[in-house]
């Protein structure tokens, strides 16, 4: 089948590569001219394992192109994809500028029957907008061409992206015409062989279930940082905790670790929208209010327990920092916790030696040359020369460093653990003061 993409970003690219993979035709077309060169020199814009070679071998077999030509664009696809960002706007909401635009450049362009598929995340009532949009761009030029917008939103995970879409756990085509939601199953029939995954139901709940599934995900998490918050307080150890409530199965031991606080391109940004979504039609989404306002006290969680424990004299101190994206295998860090950190440590004074494995090249960017970030290649160096450790990213390369040698380097032999990989004891036996996230002992 011919499918167009607009948007090469982590949902375009790995959209369409996944798509050129099991066979169909596949056209992506992005605004960023210098996103669209590197990716017709073979390049990729951004990190995600697998992709780069997906994108290779799918650009040589001829099924996978770039463009910045939306002509291109709307005449390849039956199916436009829309998969442009949707940030947030000041007041919260999801700014739709961006997938408003490609509607009416579909509709400007559009000469035979199209599917147009919203698969960026946008608040309930946005493909009645993308149809009104693609209406008044048809009107605009004195044409009438038939068209369907599909609801089908996108829940892959940074990091894991290539299998999460390879292997879906569910495929939602939100639509009210059965015979625009055969087509949809027909193009994603190659990732539903195993058992039907394909949920076909009302535009609404479709745009309604991304949001719903983020927000849920996103209470998980401020709930566990609540309750690691009063483990803390009352000496107890919110890791056995975790253990404890996990074992009960109507829970479940996912997505239940402590930490210092969710960031990402879309926990933040989607749990915001879907309060100003409810706050909108006068209801007030009292949870949502609480599950942001409990993730934003965390992000503040690792600089006042080292503001503490340096009993305010932070300045001057140099910081190792591991681990700068929101979390491991992606080099995303949009909201990410480390950046909280690191402006209030150099609001207070001090420096930074940050390694992330992949994520070194986003920091420059975000933050340019500045006389008190070093960016290193490798964790040890990071340690070099540093008053203390802290960690804001779970990497695997974390789990199991040499205790000994980082009590050597650091000038105050403490690790402050925003992710809990370790295990006290064995940091304690090390000569190291381990300062982690709802186990300290409860201060009389
Ligand atoms: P991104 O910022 O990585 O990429 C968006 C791309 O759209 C950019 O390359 C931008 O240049 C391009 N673009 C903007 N306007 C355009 C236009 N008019 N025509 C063509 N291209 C245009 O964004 P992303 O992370 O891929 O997210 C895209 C959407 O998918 C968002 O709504 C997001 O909430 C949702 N989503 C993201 C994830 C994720 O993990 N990143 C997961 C599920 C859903």
């Amino acid at each position: 089948m011919d499918v167009t993409i607009f948007g090469s970003g982590y949902v375009g690219l790995v959209t369409g590569a996944c798509l050129a993979e099991v066979g169909n035709q596949v056209l992506c077309v992005d605004v960023d001219a210098d996103k669209i060169a590197l990716l017709n020199r073979g390049g990729v814009p951004i990190f995600e394992p697998g992709l780069e070679d997906m994108i290779a071998k799918n650009r040589e077999a001829g099924r996978l192109s770039f463009s910045t030509d939306p002509d291109e664009g709307v005449a390849h696809g039956l199916f436009q994809f829309i998969a442009v960002g949707t940030p947030p706007d000041e007041d919260g909401s999801a700014d739709l500028r961006h997938v408003l635009a490609v509607a009416k450049s579909i509709g400007e362009r559009m000469s035979g029957y199209r599917i147009i598929v919203d698969k960026s995340t946008v608040p309930v009532g946005t493909a009645d907008r993308v149809a009104e949009t693609v209406r008044a761009a048809q009107q605009e030029r004195g044409t009438q061409v038939d068209f369907d917008v599909v609801s089908n939103p996108e829940f892959l995970k940074e990091g894991a992206a290539i299998e999460d879409f390879m292997r879906p756990d569910r495929i939602i085509v939100g639509t009210e015409n059965p015979r625009t939601g055969e087509l949809l199953r027909a193009l994603y029939a190659p990732f539903n062989r195993n058992h039907d995954r394909v949920m076909v139901m009302g535009v609404r709940s479709a745009e309604l279930t991304k949001y719903a599934a983020n927000a849920m995900l996103a209470t998980k998490i401020s709930f566990m940082n609540e309750l690691s918050n009063i483990a803390e307080a009352v000496g107890a150890d919110i890791e056995m905790v975790r253990v404890g409530i996990g074992s009960d199965p109507r829970i479940g031991y996912q997505f239940i670790y402590p930490g210092c606080g969710y960031g990402g391109s879309c926990f933040p940004k989607d749990v915001r929208a879907l309060e100003h979504t409810a706050t909108a039609i006068g209801y007030e989404p009292q949870l949502l209010h609480a599950v942001e306002a409990v993730n934003d006290r965390q992000k503040d969680l690792l600089f006042s327990k080292m503001h503490r424990y340096f009993n305010g004299e932070l300045s001057g101190k140099t910081i190792a920092l591991w681990g700068l994206a929101f979390k491991p295998n992606t080099d995303d860090m949009r909201e990410a916790s480390s950046r909280r950190l690191m402006e209030q440590l150099w609001a207070a004074g001090a420096k930074v030696r940050a390694f992330d494995p992949v994520a070194a090249d986003e920091a420059r960017r975000i933050y340019g040359e500045r006389s008190d970030l070093t960016l290193v290649s490798n964790r040890m160096q990071a340690i070099e020369g540093a008053d203390a450790l802290v960690i804001c990213t779970e990497w695997s390369e974390f789990r199991s460093p040499d205790f000994a040698e980082i009590k050597g380097q650091l000038s105050s032999p403490v690790i402050f653990d925003g992710r809990n990989l370790f295990d006290p004891s064995q940091v304690n036996a090390a000569g190291l003061t381990y300062v982690s996230i709802g186990r300290e002992p409860a201060r009389a």
